[in-house]
């Protein structure tokens, strides 16, 4: 089964905004067994998208089209649908009248008059409910293909495929349920869990992949089953022998991410958690920070400038350890555990981290590199990480790379 999706506004042919809409549906319709052949990305311009829509209709069984469903004049997706079909739009009174609530759940008593056009629809399209915004969807079936019109915000077409899109398009290939299964993995490269697991790889089903991502490499087990129940049935025991093999490097699963993880562990231990930060800006504090339920567990954290000796008040090379004052030392497992060590002074933290500023341009092989340290009462442990990009990007990688470590080490015991 054909499918295609067609991304429509000028924002994205201007580069304002990335297409995530784009790979969404692409995800999500392979994973329902639809294979993608074509993806378009089209401006607000009714010519324009008559061509698209129209060369669509005649290739692919599934469209999903997003964006142009608002109330201006340049939100055109309906009238170019309705025109290549040839069929005549009319408002629908029900929907008319649930837009109208809407706005008056807002505050606002009088609709402008622009937004009647939302309430449009043609003779073989039905409405795909839009709780989160003013402008709903339509399902189209005509001669054996479908086409899905959703709105641009990517909140809002999530909910659309899960409650509706997905599970007729489902139907539509008897593609039954498919479980996703991800194990967040850290310290291991993708060559070597391949050394370790790689007799796992190249099945169907349940199909295992391997990306590398931000917080470390991911393995991805995806199953295919009628239920739910059979598809996690399938998945279960390859999850075993992962975990009987590189256990030790999974700090996650799912979209756990590494502060909700740590924070996980802290509470399961009844720990807390402080920081002295020299290497990220703060970025640690700040992820910890918008973990929800943080309050429980993150004491607190003491951000320096990454300048050492020459800037420490007297005061500050106390609570940093000592390490300022001895600059030679300042990026070096020593100084990280000193820091590590002063967090559980300061804060009173269960867990202390410390991560030292990171080596400057004079030594090529260093550059960037940071050493984190993790103390707790029963033990310590030290990694070193190297992020040598432009502090907007490196300094929230290393933060994540200090979380995954710590979780990690916490996870495994080994603090
Ligand atoms: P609305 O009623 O909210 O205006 P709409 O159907 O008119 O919905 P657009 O105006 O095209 O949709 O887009 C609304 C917003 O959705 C955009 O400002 C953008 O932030 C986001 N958006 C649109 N298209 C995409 C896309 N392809 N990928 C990611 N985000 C998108
Ligand atoms: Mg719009």
């Amino acid at each position: 089964m054909n499918g295609e999706i067609i991304t429509i506004g000028r924002e994205l042919l201007m580069g304002e905004i990335v297409d995530t809409n784009a790979s969404y549906f692409a995800q999500e319709l392979a994973n329902a067994g639809v294979t993608v052949r074509w993806a378009s990305q089209v401006g607000d311009d009714i010519e324009h998208l008559h061509e698209v829509i129209k060369r669509a209709l005649g290739r692919s069984q599934v469209i999903i089209t997003s964006g142009g469903l608002g109330p201006t004049s340049d939100d055109l997706t309906r009238e170019a649908v309705a025109h290549v079909l040839g069929e005549t739009m009319s408002v629908d009174a029900e929907m008319l009248a649930w837009i109208e609530g809407v706005f008056r759940e807002r505050g606002i008593t009088n609709m402008p008059k622009t937004n009647i056009k939302q309430a449009n629809i043609i003779p073989s399209a039905t409405f795909l409910p839009n709780p989160g915004g003013t402008a709903p969807g339509w399902w189209v079936k005509r001669n054996g293909s479908q086409i899905f019109l959703t709105p641009g915000p990517p909140r809002e077409i999530k909910q659309m495929w899960d409650n509706h899109i997905g599970p007729a398009v489902r139907e539509m290939t008897g593609a039954g349920i498919v479980h996703t299964r991800i194990l967040r993995t850290t310290g291991i490269t993708e060559g070597g869990i391949d050394e370790v697991i790689g007799d796992l790889f190249g099945k169907e089903n349940p199909y295992l992949g391997i990306y590398a991502h931000r917080d470390g490499i991911h393995l991805r087990i995806i199953s295919r089953a009628p239920t739910r129940t059979e598809a996690e049935a399938l998945t279960a025991p390859v999850e075993t022998e992962i975990r009987n093999r590189i256990g030790a490097a999974i700090w996650g699963v799912d979209d756990e991410t590494p502060s909700a993880r740590l924070g996980q562990l802290l509470m399961d231990a009844n720990m807390t958690v402080g920081v002295v930060d020299s290497g990220t800006g703060g970025a640690v504090a700040s992820m910890l920070s918008q973990t929800p339920g943080h309050e429980h567990w993150f004491r607190g954290s003491l951000v320096t400038g990454p300048g050492g000796a020459p800037l420490a008040t007297p005061l500050l090379e106390t609570m940093l350890g000592g390490v300022a004052g001895k600059s030679a030392g300042a990026v070096s497992e020593a100084a990280a555990l000193q820091m590590a060590t002063s967090a559980r002074e300061l804060t009173g933290a269960a867990l202390g981290i410390g991560v030292t500023p990171p080596a400057g341009d004079d030594d090529e092989q260093m550059k960037g590199t940071i050493f984190a340290a993790f103390v707790t009462a029963s033990g310590q442990k030290v990694v070193r990480g190297r992020f040598y990009q432009s502090p907007d990007r490196a300094l929230p990688r290393a933060a994540m790379f200090v979380l995954t470590e710590a979780t990690s080490a916490l996870a495994s015991d080994e603090v």
